[in-house]
């Protein structure tokens, strides 16, 4: 008998989710991490990831997003912790830009609440925001932010409490697979178990080569600025936001944590990396490309740098997830290329990977995110 029913590979915000679905469920799990269980070198850290509902990106995110929201209000129950805050979410942009169209279609098709309005009515809304008159923006009430390393600790927590085993600093060398069984072997041992989750984030090719090209690092790096008029800025006054302008994709938070207003730019410089090799200590480029956005779109939150951070992105080509079981080895499941935008669902993600990996089959429609999609046509 294998000493595990499953085990779970990579611990960031997608592994805490999954291995914490299969403990409540009564399985043996163990959960690996090569790093420390809460650490900067992957996709799940900088203190703040947004969560909004009226996805821009394709509507059928939205159900998704619904489940999404659920467990995370009861992981907060669960945990005794405040994981999820409401500040309302901006996407906003040219009025046929995909942003605002997107999330337009998105909340229409849902029925989500939503207001629409101009770049001038959003700065009196929210002064912080000083965006072109014409900029069409989509104000939904239920945006917010998660906590991504309370998160990922409170899924620990409690996957712990119903008897997962984690070991963290323990890298997965190699794994294999075969009738109904699978092997993981670590820098400390080798271990046996019915089936096996990968969610390895950036590393996910580098553990299954068939995600080589369709599961691709990127750089991304963070700024949180002091603001001149810290009031504009709270949770209270500035709602998440994503915004299309001339130059691409950012995306922001009010200051929380620390005392600055938090952007990005969506494929910040466009970097493909290694992710052993990616460079973490921000650079002057870096700075300079975030400073000029917040001085014309926030320029009362374009103060003194407090702090810049990167990251990683693991992108698919079509900037969509990749959810599905191993193309050879039905044991395996795979969670990856979450393209910048997977932290809010990881809640969801934990479920429907402890469904694939329990019975081969979700109730979720994960249908669009199958790896087949990438197949080449014949
Ligand atoms: C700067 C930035 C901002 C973002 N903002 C948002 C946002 O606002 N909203 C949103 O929804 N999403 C956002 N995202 C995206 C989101 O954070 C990611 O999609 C999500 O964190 C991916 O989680 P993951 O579990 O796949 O990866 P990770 O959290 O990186 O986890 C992968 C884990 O696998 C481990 N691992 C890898 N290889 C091995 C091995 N060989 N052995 C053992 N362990 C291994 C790693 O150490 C890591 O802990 C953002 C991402 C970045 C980088």
């Amino acid at each position: 008998m294998p000493a595990y029913d499953v085990i779970v590979l990579g611990l960031g915000g997608m592994g805490s989710a999954t291995l914490f679905h299969l403990a409540r469920r009564g399985l043996r799990v163990l959960g690996l991490e090569r790093f420390d269980l809460v650490h900067e070198h992957g996709s799940s850290h900088g203190l703040t990831r947004i969560i909004r509902l009226a996805y821009w990106e394709h509507p059928t995110y939205v159900s998704l997003l619904r489940r999404a929201y659920q467990l995370w209000r009861e992981l907060e129950e669960l945990s005794g912790e405040r994981l999820l805050h409401v500040t309302g979410s901006v996407d906003a942009g040219p009025a046929g830009g995909s942003v605002f169209q997107g999330a337009l279609r998105s909340s229409e098709l849902h029925g989500l609440p939503h207001e629409v309005m101009d770049g001038a009515e959003l700065h009196r809304r929210f002064p912080g925001y000083r965006l072109p008159s014409e900029m069409r923006c989509l104000y939904q009430p239920e945006g917010g932010f998660l906590l991504p390393e309370r998160c990922n600790v409170a899924h620990v927590v409690l996957a712990h409490s119903h008897g997962a085993e984690v070991h963290c600093r323990e890298p997965v060398l190699e794994w294999g697979a075969t009738g109904g069984r699978v092997w993981v072997r670590t820098t400390r041992g080798r271990y046996e178990a019915g089936r096996l989750v990968v969610c390895a984030g950036p590393w996910a090719a580098r553990l299954v080569p068939e995600l080589g090209g369709l599961a691709v690092p990127e750089r991304q790096v963070l700024a949180w600025l002091q603001p001149a008029r810290p009031e504009y800025f709270r949770p209270d006054a500035l709602p998440v936001f994503n915004l299309e302008v001339e130059d691409g994709r950012y995306y922001g938070f009010p200051s929380f944590l620390v005392p600055g207003f938090k952007f990005g730019k969506y494929h910040h410089r466009g970097e493909v990396v290694d992710p052993d090799e990616a460079r973490r200590e921000p650079e002057p480029e870096d700075e300079d490309l975030l400073r000029a956005f917040a001085r014309r779109y926030f320029p009362d939150g374009a103060g003194p740098t407090m702090m810049l951070k990167a990251c990683l992105f693991t992108n698919s080509p079509d900037r969509h997830f990749i959810l599905d079981r191993h193309p050879d080895h039905p044991e395996v499941a795979i969670a990856a290329g979450f393209s910048g935008h997977g932290y809010k669902f990881c809640s969801v993600i934990g479920e429907i990977m402890a469904d694939l990996a329990r019975d081969g089959r979700t109730r979720h429609d994960v249908e669009f995110f199958r790896l087949t999609r990438f197949a080449a046509a014949p």
